[in-house]
Order: C-alpha cells, then structure tokens, then sequence
C-alpha cells in the first residue's frame, strides 16, 4: 500500500514536470526555428515582405526595406514590421494593383517595377503569391530582386546595336546610291564614273575601319583573350613608331609633330596597345586641327606614373562634350562627320571609336584617360598609367 501510494504520488507529481519541461523544450525548439527562419531572411539578397489581405505590410526583411529607401533606422524597420499599406512603402501603383490580382485570384504573378530613387533609376523583378497563413487569415507574399545592373546592361547592348546599325546605314546607302549612278552613268563619261567610284571606295574604307574598331574593342574588352605579359618597354620609340603612323595624314595638312620624351623613360606596359592609343590620338588632332599648326607628344614619369599628352591647338571640345567624350560612337559635331563621304573631300569620316579604344587601352593598363579642352583652343588628351601595373581592371 505504502509502495503504490508513494508510487501514485511520484506519478502525479512528474507528469506535469514533464508537461512542463516538454512545453519549454518545444517553445525553445520553435524559438531556434523562428530565429533561424529570420536569419536567413535577413541575409537573403532579395526583398520578402508579407502583406495582409488589406495589403499592409506586416513583415519585410532587412533587404526589402533597403529596395525601398525605408529607414532602418525606425524600430518598425528594426521588428521586420514596417505596418504601413504597400503603396505608401513602395510608391508604385503597378505593385500594388497586382498585389491586388493576386488576393483577388488566388494566382501567383510577376512583374518587373521600374522607379527612380534619387534620381537613379531602378530596376525590380517582383514576385507575388498568395499565402495562406494557417489560422492568421490570408494574404501574399512578395520576393524582390533588384535587376537594376542587368537592365543597364541589357540597355547598353541595345543602343550599341542600333548606333552599330545607324553607324553602318550612311555608308551603305552611299554605297548603294553611287553604284546605281554609275550602272545609270553613260560609258563615256569616265570622269563621272571615276567620281563615284572614288566615293564608294571611301564609304567602303569607313566601313572596313568600323569593323576593325569593333572587333578592336570587342578583343580590348575581353577579360579571357590571353594577352603576353606587359613587358619594361622604353617610350621614346614607341612614340616615334606612332607618329610614323600618320606622317603622311600630317604632311598633307602641313601639320608637324613634335615628341618631347626623356630618351630613359620607360614603363611595363603592352607597346603595340600604346601605339594604337597615340595613332588614334594623334590621328584626332591632326584631323581637327588647321592646315600649318603643331601638335605635341609629352612623355614623362610623375608621381610614380607614367604620363603621355597629345596637345593640339584644333578646334577643341566644347565643356558640354568632355564627360562623354570617351563613350562609343560619341561624336562633337555628328552632321560633319557623316558629310564627310558623300562630298569631294578627301576626309574619311571618323568611326567614333577612337577614342573609346583609347579609354579601353588605358583601363587595361590600370590607368585612365583624361581630356583638357575648350572650343576654338585646342585639346590636350592625356593617359596616366602606373609604371608597373600590378593587375588589370575594367570598370
Ligand atoms: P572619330 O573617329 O569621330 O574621330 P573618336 O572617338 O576618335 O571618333 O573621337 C570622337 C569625337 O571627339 C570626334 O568625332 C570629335 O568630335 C572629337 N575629337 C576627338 N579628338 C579631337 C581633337 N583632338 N580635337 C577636337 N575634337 C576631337
């Protein structure tokens, strides 16, 4: 009797120890889930947010505020709870009428929301599905990724594409316009013919120089193309190799160029990529500079840094030209340069890439590619290059 009554007594008195230890357990266990749910919220790299079915927000992680340019700072950032409608959290009524659609179907959507923060323009692929969440009534769920960069890239590619197509209409129409006067030409009239001729040949010169810039750039740009090492290269004849280049360019417009360059000078660098750089800088300044002046060539080591000018006193750059000098296809005066093949000059218009190859051979030497100009006074281009670059970067 004494034996089950004591029994009975230790009976009742673990049973709800146990209960008890059983429910602390269970609520530690829930609490390490829900701590390691919201730890992988908070280092996701895309915005979740929950919203109610009255599409308040009653939980975004870390990322999704940031997208949004909603303070961190604010203790409803800082409980993942901002409790505000989505449309006053995320400005776009895009969002929000197919947030509404979603609730509205019970179907899954997904949209791409462009909006601008700042003035910067950005791109999210937005992800929205319904969620049932067990006893809390409904609502959706939204998972965003910013795909700004991609969209930037995608409108890169797109307008390279179509100044590619422009850059190559004018010639082939001119192409196409002087082959048709000469089938229309009468036989006899060989100077006529002559005429065309030469003006097709020119057009097909521009177009032989586009395909050579692109591919140029195209192999400068990528990462992968195996490239011997740079070596220790002396200066001097590599700038006298440049000028040769376009002696005759120069001579025709009694231009004279003048190279000042310690004879010692050197530096680690990629010489014929150098070469390419001075032809196209020089071949600029002689093109727009006038008949009889003088363009300079400066090389020197400052700051531990080789420096290399093309100074000319040409027409120059106007201010409002200089921050996008460098890009592809930019050109001052775009009229002149597609004049230039249809007339009876002897100028073969320009491709526009010349420069932006210069931009790209300095990038690979880890140095840049600056412009000093003002209209009517001339232009002074300039590359900085470290004397023993230790990597290559594209930016
Ligand atoms: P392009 O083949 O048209 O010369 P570039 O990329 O070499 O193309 O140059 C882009 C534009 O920059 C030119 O069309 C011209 O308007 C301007 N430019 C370049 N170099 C000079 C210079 N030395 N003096 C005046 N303008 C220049």
């Amino acid at each position: 009797m004494a034996f089950f009554s004591s029994f009975k007594k230790t009976k009742l008195n673990t049973e709800p120890e146990k209960e008890t230890r059983e429910l602390e357990q269970r609520a530690a266990s829930a609490e390490a889930k829900s701590r390691r749910l919201e730890s992988i919220l908070s280092s996701m790299p895309e915005g979740v947010g929950v919203l109610d079915t009255g599409l308040k927000i009653t939980y975004a992680n870390p990322r999704l505020c940031s997208l949004f340019g909603f303070n961190s700072g604010t203790e409803a950032a800082k409980k993942n709870s901002p409790d505000m409608p989505l449309l006053s959290f995320s400005h776009s009524e895009e969002l929000e009428a197919a947030a509404q659609q979603v609730l509205a179907t019970g179907r899954p959507s997904e949209l791409t929301v462009k909006r601008y923060a700042s003035g910067v323009e950005q791109h999210f692929r937005v992800f929205i599905a319904p969620l049932d969440m067990a006893g809390t009534g409904q609502g959706v769920v939204i998972v965003v990724s910013d795909i700004s960069r991609l969209a930037r890239l995608e409108q890169v590619r797109k307008d390279f594409a179509a100044n590619v197509s422009h850059e190559l209409r004018t010639p082939i129409q001119v192409v196409k316009g002087f082959a048709e006067n000469i089938l229309n030409s009468s036989q006899d009239d060989r100077e006529q013919i002559r005429h065309f001729a030469e003006i097709i040949n020119k057009n097909a010169q521009t177009m032989e120089n586009i395909t050579y810039d692109l591919l140029s750039l195209v192999s400068l740009e990528d990462e992968n193309n195996p490239r011997p090492p740079m070596e220790e290269t002396a200066l001097a004849p590599l700038i006298a190799e440049a000028a040769g280049m376009v002696e005759i360019a120069a001579k025709k417009r009694d231009i004279s160029v003048e190279i000042y360059c310690p004879p010692d000078l050197s530096a680690k660098l990629y010489g014929s990529l150098i070469i390419q750089a001075l032809v196209n800088l020089l071949d600029n300044a002689i093109k727009y500079s006038g008949a009889g002046s003088r363009v300079k060539v400066y090389a020197y080591e400052e700051e531990r840094q080789l420096v290399i000018e093309v100074k000319d006193k040409g027409i120059g750059i106007p201010m409002e030209h200089i921050g996008r000098i460098f890009e592809r296809f930019y050109r001052v005066d775009k009229a002149r340069s597609r004049e230039a093949n249809s007339g009876d000059n002897e100028i073969v218009s320009g491709t526009g890439l010349g420069l932006a190859i210069v931009r790209h051979i300095a990038l690979l030497h880890n140095g840049t590619a600056e412009l000093e100009s003002h209209a009517g006074e001339g232009s002074l281009f300039r590359l900085r290059l470290p004397l023993k670059p230790d990597v290559a970067c594209f930016d």
